[in-house]
């Protein structure tokens, strides 16, 4: 492609990038407590209408952001598996709290250890529960990533701690049984 061709399609996804991070159709997974402070954030006081944020959809088909928000959860995983798989591309995630993020102190057969076993995460926002302004740095940060197009597609292999973060420390209680779970029926 010319050098010209290569300014106006930079130029063009720049405006995509812009249009999208300012757009976001979020779908709110709330499973547990920490939807109490899901609830505050979208409250005028925090006003994440500011980051085009504040409208969400309760159709995965409709939305581009996905907010797990609470303990997931094994009973609950084909669900959310199922929810992300009918979301349209392109799309993210965001681990709200530390049971998303890894299980949080529920160390137990019962809990999915971090949901990024099962699907990709790309904002992890750690806290028991996280505070309002710890969310909408997570929402900025995500607006950079929607700027940039980037996605994360990995998923966390307990065993071998290849796929998440530094700082978000992982546990392999789950021996890595959870790695492909099925959309439910
Ligand atoms: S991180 Fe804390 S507040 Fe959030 S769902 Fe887990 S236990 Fe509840």
């Amino acid at each position: 492609m010319s050098s010209a061709g290569n300014f106006f399609t930079s130029k063009l996804d720049d405006a995509i990038g812009w249009a999208r991070k300012f757009s976001i159709f979020q779908y709110p997974f709330v499973t547990a407590c920490c939807g109490m402070e899901y609830m505050s954030t979208a409250a005028a006081h925090y006003d994440v209408d500011r980051f085009g944020a504040g409208f969400p959809r309760f159709s995965p088909r409709q939305a581009d952001v996905l907010f797990v928000v609470g303990t997931i959860s094994h009973k609950l995983a084909p669900v959310l598996k199922t929810v992300y798989d009918q979301m349209c591309e392109p799309k993210w995630v965001i681990a709200f709290g530390v049971c998303t993020c890894t299980g949080g102190f529920y160390d137990n057969y019962a809990t999915v250890q971090g949901i990024d076993t099962i699907i990709p995460v790309d904002i992890y926002i750690p806290g028991c529960p996280p505070r309002p302004e710890n969310v909408i740095d997570g929402l900025m940060k995500l607006q950079e990533k929607i700027q940039k197009n980037e996605q994360s597609r990995a998923l966390y292999d307990p065993c071998s701690k290849i796929g998440r973060p530094d700082g978000i420390q992982g546990k392999c209680s789950t021996e890595g049984k959870i790695k492909h779970i099925e959309p439910a029926k």
